[in-house]
C-alpha cells in the first residue's frame, strides 16, 4: 500500500480551528481553516506543505480563518460548495465587525477577503472532483447545514472517508446525510462532538417544542427562541411555521436567512413570511403591545448586549413568559447561567441585574450525528483505521475504551502525525 499519513492541526480532541491533513503520497490534501472560541486570533497550528484545501460548511470553526491562509500559502487551491463559499464570507465580514467592535485588529482584512474569493473554485455535490491523476475527492452531502458535505477521497484504489459536521436527521430545511455504505475503507476520520451521547429521538424532541411553545401563545405569553443565525434559526422558524404558530418574529440572522432563501427555493420560501423589526422604535412598541408571540433572535449563546440577550432581559422577570433554549450553551457564557440559574434568582445580566422568573426550556436541536449514529456509520463504512475528532478529550478516550475489537481506533491530537 502506498504511503498515506494525517495529521490534525486544530479541532482534534476538543472543538474549534479545524484543520485536517491527508497527505496522499506526495500530495497534501487540507480540510478546512477554522477560526477558535478563545480568541479571534486563534487559528490551526500547521506550517507544513499544502497543495489544496476543501472547506467542509460555512461555520465559523471551519471556515473563518480561510481568509487569511493566502499569506502563507499564495498558489493554494480552495474548494468550496456555492453556499458555503457565501456563508463563509458572512463569517469573514463579521468576524472583521467584531475585531472592530472590540478595538483590535482585525485577523484579516477586506483585501484578504477579496483575495480568497479570487481563489476559491466551487464544486457540487456529488460531482467527482479530480486533484490529479491519482487523487479524487467525492463531495457528499451532510445533513449539517446548508452546503455542509462529507469527503469521499479516492487513491490508489483505496478509499478515506471524513465525515466533517454531519447529521442524519432530515430537518425542516435539509436532507439528512444519506446512509453510505462500502465494502471497506482504508480511513474513516469523524466528528465526535456528541460521541457518547444519545439523542433521543428527534422527532419527538422536535413535537414537545412545538407543544410547549403553543402553551406559551395560549396563556398570552411571549416566547424567546435565542437561535445561531445559521441553520438554527431557520429550522426553528420551519418547525413552529409548519406547526400554524402564529406570530412569528425572527430579529437579527438577515444574511443568512436571505441565503437559505436564495438556495433552497421553494423549500424555503416560508422564511419570506417572518416577522421582523426594522428598528429600536418597532422593539420597544411590540414589548409594550404585549402582544403574545414568538421571538427567534441572534445569538445562540446570548453574548451579552446581542439581540437576544436584549429580549432576554426583558421577558426573564416575567412569569407569564419563556424562554427556550435550542443549542449548545458554554460553561463560561450568558446562556449557561440563564439556563441554569434556580427560578427567582437574581442575575448578572448585560449590564444590569434581573430576576429569573419566566419558564425556562432547554431542547436538543442538535444538527450531529449522536452516539449510536456514529456507531451504525463505523458499521456500515467498515474501516480498518478510525481517526477521532472534532470532540471532547475525555469523551473520545470512553468511547474507544468502550471499543475495542479488530478495528484501529485512534484519538486525533494536534499536530501527531498518524501514519497509515
Ligand atoms: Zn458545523
Ligand atoms: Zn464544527
Amino acid at each position: 500500500m502506498s504511503k498515506v499519513s494525517f495529521v490534525a492541526g486544530g479541532g482534534a480532541n476538543s472543538i474549534g480551528r479545524s484543520f485536517y491533513r491527508l497527505k496522499l503520497g506526495d500530495y497534501h490534501l487540507g480540510v478546512d481553516w477554522g477560526g477558535g472560541y478563545g480568541s479571534i486570533y486563534d487559528e490551526p497550528q500547521y506550517d507544513g506543505p499544502l497543495d489544496a484545501l476543501l472547506i467542509s460548511h460555512g461555520h465559523h470553526d471551519h471556515a473563518t480563518m480561510v481568509a487569511k491562509l493566502h499569506h502563507r500559502y499564495p498558489e493554494l487551491k480552495i474548494f468550496a460548495t456555492a453556499p458555503t463559499r457565501d456563508l463563509s464570507i458572512l463569517n469573514w465580514r463579521q468576524t472583521i465587525k467584531k475585531a472592530l467592535g472590540l478595538k483590535q485588529n482585525p485577523p484579516f482584512d477586506g483585501y484578504d477577503v477579496e483575495r480568497t474569493l479570487s481563489m476559491i473554485r466551487l464544486f457540487r455535490v456529488n460531482e467527482e472532483l479530480k486533484l490529479n491523476d491519482e487523487i479524487s475527492v467525492f463531495p457528499l452531502p451532510a445533513g449539517h447545514i446548508l452546503g455542509a458535505v462529507s469527503f469521499l477521497v479516492s487513491y490508489q484504489e483505496e478509499y478515506y472517508f471524513f465525515t466533517n459536521d454531519i447529521c442524519f436527521h432530515s430537518r425542516y430545511l435539509i436532507d439528512g446525510a444519506p446512509s453510505f455504505r462500502f465494502e471497506r475503507c482504508r480511513l474513516l476520520i469523524r466528528e465526535s462532538t456528541y460521541i457518547n451521547k444519545d439523542v433521543g429521538d428527534r422527532e419527538a424532541t422536535k413535537q414537545q417544542f412545538i407543544a410547549a411553545a403553543a402553551k406559551v401563545i395560549e396563556r398570552r405569553g411571549r416566547l424567546l427562541v435565542p437561535g445561531l443565525s445559521i441553520d438554527r434559526i431557520q429550522d426553528v422558524f420551519g418547525d413552529l411555521y409548519e406547526s400554524g404558530l402564529w406570530p412569528i418574529y425572527i430579529d437579527g440572522a438577515r444574511k443568512p436567512t436571505e441565503i437559505y432563501l436564495h438556495y433552497l427555493d421553494g423549500r424555503a420560501s416560508s422564511l419570506g413570511k417572518a416577522l421582523r423589526f426594522r428598528n429600536e422604535r418597532e422593539r420597544m412598541q411590540f414589548l409594550k403591545s404585549r402582544q403574545p408571540s414568538v421571538i427567534i433572535a441572534s445569538s445562540g449563546m446570548i453574548y451579552p448586549n446581542t439581540l437576544s440577550a436584549f429580549w432576554a432581559e426583558n421577558l426573564l422577570y416575567q412569569k407569564n413568559d419563556a424562554i427556550f433554549i435550542v443549542n449548545y450553551q458554554e460553561p463560561d457564557g450568558q446562556g449557561f447561567l440563564l439556563k441554569t440559574a434556580p427560578d427567582g434568582k437574581f442575575i448578572k445580566w448585560n449590564d444590569g441585574i434581573v430576576q429569573v422568573r419566566c419558564e425556562r426550556k432547554d431542547f436538543n436541536k442538535s444538527a450531529h450525528m449522536d452516539g449510536p449514529e456514529g456507531e451504525a456509520l463505523e458499521e456500515r463504512l467498515n474501516p480498518d483505521t478510525i481517526i477521532y475528532t472534532h470532540g471532547e478529550n475525555d469523551e473520545i478516550d470512553r468511547y474507544i475504551a468502550s471499543h475495542q475489537d479488530k478495528k484501529q481506533r485512534i484519538k486525533a491530537l494536534e499536530g501527531k502525525e498518524v501514519e497509515l
